[in-house]
């Protein structure tokens, strides 16, 4: 079930919304006749992607990583072997941070702190075996040094750091080759399903 229409993730979706409202950041929403920008994929994602935050294209679409970052974004998918049932995508903030000047900026540590206790709330609804934050800004929730291309284990889940596919596309890199571990798991992930299905049959 795609995350905008999951009732699994609908109470999660009505509060993030609403909390959003209250933040400053609404302001550019409304200035720019955008919108907040909620997940998209799968509400029962095996890797569930964690980005920044809405870039114009996604503030208008109302969806993330919808522009050139997320082009790429669906190219790693596609290296991956992901179909669209196994893969979902979120953005530690769900509003386009603007500067002054109107011009996209990072989002502040503020401003991300504001929205963890959701964005920790879609990750359990989601419970994904794989989390992959894309860069520093999404890195930064998970509060350990994460290095690109390794793999730590937790109990409910293992997390995968990559840079931003933004990143990738100022060096003109498609970024396979820091794919490999994370492929190498989902692998093994998928030997593990089909043996505990013969165990079953
Ligand atoms: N960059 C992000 O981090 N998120 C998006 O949704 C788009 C671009």
């Amino acid at each position: 079930m795609e995350l905008d229409e999951s009732t699994k993730l609908k109470k999660v979706r009505e509060e993030l919304i609403s909390h959003a409202k209250e933040h400053e950041l609404y302001k550019n929403v409304l200035d720019t006749k955008g919108n907040i920008v909620f997940g998209r994929g799968s509400d029962s994602a095996r890797v569930l992607f964690i980005g920044e935050a809405p870039g114009f294209t996604e503030n208008k679409d109302g969806k993330p990583f919808v522009g050139r970052s997320g082009r790429l974004l669906e190219e790693w998918v596609k290296e991956l072997d992901l179909k669209n049932e196994d893969y979902a995508i979120m953005n530690v903030v769900p509003i386009i941070p603007l500067s002054k000047d109107g011009k996209i900026r990072p989002p502040t540590p503020q401003e991300i702190e504001y929205f963890l206790p959701y964005t920790k709330k879609m990750i359990e609804a989601v419970a994904p075996e794989v989390i992959v934050p894309l860069g520093r800004s999404a890195g930064s929730i998970f509060n350990k040094s994460l290095k690109l291309g390794e793999i730590k284990s937790y109990p409910k889940y293992k997390l995968f750091f990559i840079y931003h596919p933004a990143y990738y596309l100022r060096n003109g890199r498609k970024g396979f080759e820091d794919l490999k571990n994370l492929k190498k798991i989902l692998k093994e992930g998928d030997k593990k399903s089909q043996s505990s299905l013969s165990n079953f049959e």
